[in-house]
């Protein structure tokens, strides 16, 4: 089995790669992917960039170029929920394009003919990780992940995303993962830490809380892989 584990910047798998110690690397398409055998299973990791093009690029890299036969997403978010502090973990049930506009012709947001609002996250992987939080000790809360390429750091922009699509936390590379995922019949999990609020000051909160927020994801992530391979 081949699992690919992405991130969107380096801060996010650079916990990941730490705890693998070894591995080989290579570079495809503009980005540097990281393979190693962990237990019994082959690793591909790598961070994609920031946003829906480059994530969407390194999905689909990982899955045909490198033959992933399973995606595990580990980040950080910001949250709507005003249930999801700083650190917390929310695991995608689903994910939306929030950013996805064609309502002048009648369609909701996040539609595309041919496409659909919503793409579900694989349901196993989900039970698995309410066993792994039990396990750790640790709360994880389920919700809808909405993904657009923004930064966003103002409350009526969030608690429209918020009312739109009953999204429960935000970032900018879920939903392009998933419809990667989904399109190529590849089993996806996807967990955020809070980094933020997405409001006025979700920028400093961001800097300030982006490693300890990614380091509580990857730790998280490591476990589900663990899980995975025995
Ligand atoms: N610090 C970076 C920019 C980070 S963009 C720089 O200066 O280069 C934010 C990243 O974290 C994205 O990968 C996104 O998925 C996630 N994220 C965290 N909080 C977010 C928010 N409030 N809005 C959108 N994305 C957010």
């Amino acid at each position: 089995m081949k699992l690919a584990i992405m991130g969107a910047m380096p801060e996010e798998i650079a916990p990941i790669l730490q705890r693998i110690g070894t591995y080989t690397t290579s570079e495809y398409a503009g980005n540097k992917y990281y393979e190693a055998s962990y237990k019994d299973v082959d690793l591909v990791i790598a961070y994609s960039k920031i946003g829906k093009v480059f994530s969407t690029l390194t999905a689909t890299t990982m899955i045909e170029h490198f033959g992933a036969q399973r995606l595990l997403f580990s980040g950080v978010a910001g949250a709507i929920s005003a249930s999801l502090k700083v650190g917390d973990l929310i695991v995608a049930t689903k994910l939306t394009q929030h950013d996805l506009d064609i309502t002048a012709f009648g369609h909701p947001y996040g539609y595309v003919p041919e496409g659909s609002v919503f793409v579900e996250a694989d349901k196993e992987m989900i039970e698995l990780s309410k066993i792994v939080a039990n396990e750790m000790g640790k709360t994880i809360q389920e919700g809808i992940i909405a993904t657009g390429d923004q930064f966003v750091a103002d409350e009526a922009r969030k608690n429209w995303i918020g009312k739109t699509f009953s999204a429960d936390a935000l970032e900018m590379e879920g939903a392009s993962v998933a419809v990667v995922c989904d399109a190529l019949d590849v089993p996806f999990f996807i967990l955020r830490a809070i980094s933020d609020a997405a409001d006025m000051d979700a920028s400093f909160s961001f800097d300030e809380f982006l490693e300890t927020s990614a380091v509580e994801s990857a730790e998280f992530v490591m476990k589900m892989v663990d899980k995975l391979v025995r």
